[in-house]
């Protein structure tokens, strides 16, 4: 599409889009008295206005049924995670029983890798980036050191080439190959939170498997942003959180995707608890732990309800848009924002203001762009307290990312007069 620089014409897209509905059923933060520009949902989603309904109404149970609320017909807390269940695998592309909402990513990470990782001498290698998210890397070289291997050695941190900012396919499958029969695991982000690349996940599990190794995914800037069939490619496991894209709120509780062909095998390690008991006997109190053939197995305890009210409150909202009009609608979001950031440094007669990380594919765009940005931290502190919302990484980089569920082209306008105020201020 041709695009303009020109609040009329982002006025027009917004009349157009078929989502544009749903921005009204947010709260948007307020700045003097307008609404913020918010690109940070790739953070901290923003709260739909039915959030306090579905989290008052288990409020309203608790208080008026006690621990009957437990088996309330259809939102009972003992089954509450089913309720999630149907909505997240679509999310992800999975079958039913291959998903699970519990407990936080990190937690979840962790209680994967009990499966997944099982080094022995032989094979003991885990793949990441070298620019991983660092509770990920945290959670990798803990559970290496736990099973008595060195870091230095079990680690494989995949750099981008010299001068290049981003991996490039080939050189995680060069790498798989090369580590070959010492891998145990490929375990990279879906999208990485820092360029937002997103990685082809189907082709790297293909190649983690000839290898003989598992292939896993954090998905906490995938889920809610780009499609994906974790099912169909083959994935073994996968995590991601919910108060990004996914809008449950600050410590949103996490999603967990296992494959059918694990989730049915029931003599693969797993740490156990009660919830992960077959339903039908979990208020029984079996001695032995009897696991269910679905990723609720990996279930521990007990649902955190409050946080899963939140969740289905916009569960409900990505089934009635359905990703693909959000993807669709994300991608032309994030291809004005690039038109605009270009345009904003051809009126500003400099070429070389404002670098884009993200690769930009339409097959595979996410919605975020992060842009290596000259002045970077002053800038960022212009646009902060015009009340434009981005993402401060050190050295210089700001995170933008216009979310398709409330973000409008008009956003994009807006943010793009404030950038070139800014860059004309602080020069
Ligand atoms: C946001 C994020 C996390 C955060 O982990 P929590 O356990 O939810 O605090 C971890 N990994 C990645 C890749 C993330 O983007």
């Amino acid at each position: 599409m041709d695009f303009k620089n020109d609040h009329a014409f982002a006025q027009d897209l917004d009349k157009k889009d078929t989502l544009n509905h749903f921005r009204s059923r947010f709260h948007i933060p307020q700045h003097q008295q307008e609404p913020m520009l918010y690109f940070t949902g790739n953070s901290l989603g923003l709260q739909p206005k039915k959030t306090a309904e579905y989290v008052n109404q288990e409020l309203n149970d608790w208080a008026n049924l006690g621990v009957e609320g437990h088996f309330k017909p259809g939102t009972g807390w003992f089954g509450y995670h089913e309720l999630l269940r149907d909505s997240s695998a679509r999310l992800v592309g999975a079958l039913p029983q291959e998903v699970v909402v519990m407990n936080h990513l990190t937690v979840n990470l962790h209680l994967l890798l009990v499966s997944f990782y099982r080094p022995d001498a032989k094979r003991f290698k885990i793949i990441c980036e070298a620019s991983a998210f660092p509770s990920d890397r945290y959670a990798l070289q803990s559970q290496i050191k736990y099973h008595g291997f060195n870091p230095d050695e079990a680690l494989i941190e995949l750099h981008a080439k010299e001068g290049e900012e981003t991996l490039r396919h080939e050189d995680i499958i060069a790498a798989i190959n090369e580590h070959g029969d010492q891998l145990a695991l490929v375990m990279l982000g879906g999208l990485n939170y820092y360029t937002g690349q997103v990685f082809d996940m189907k082709s790297i599990t293909d190649g983690a498997h000839k290898v003989g190794a598992y292939a896993g995914f954090d998905l906490a800037h995938a889920a809610g942003n780009i499609k994906m069939q974790l099912h169909d490619w083959n994935v073994d496991f996968a995590c991601w959180c919910s108060y990004k894209y996914l809008n449950a709120g600050p410590g949103g509780v996490s999603g967990v995707f296992i494959h059918q062909k694990h989730v049915e095998n029931t003599s693969l390690p797993r740490f156990a608890g009660w919830w992960g008991n077959d339903p039908q006997l979990r208020f029984t109190m079996p001695h032995d732990f009897v696991p269910v053939k679905s990723a609720d197995a990996w279930q521990l305890s007990n649902a955190p309800i409050l946080n899963m009210a939140a969740l289905r409150a916009s569960m409900d909202l990505f089934d009635e848009a359905g990703m693909d009009s959000l993807t669709a609608k994300g991608f032309q979001l994030t291809s004005y924002l690039l038109y605009i950031v270009r345009d904003v440094m051809k009126q500003c007669g400099d070429d070389s203001l404002i670098k884009v990380l993200t690769p930009f594919e339409k097959q595979k765009q996410g919605c975020q762009l992060s842009l290596v940005v000259k002045n970077g931290r002053k800038i960022f502190d212009y646009l902060t307290s015009h009340g434009v919302v981005t993402d401060w990484r050190e050295p210089d980089v700001i995170r933008v990312a216009p979310v398709p569920m409330y973000n409008s082209f008009e956003d994009i306008y807006k943010f793009g007069v404030i950038l070139k105020d800014a860059i004309q201020s602080v020069k």
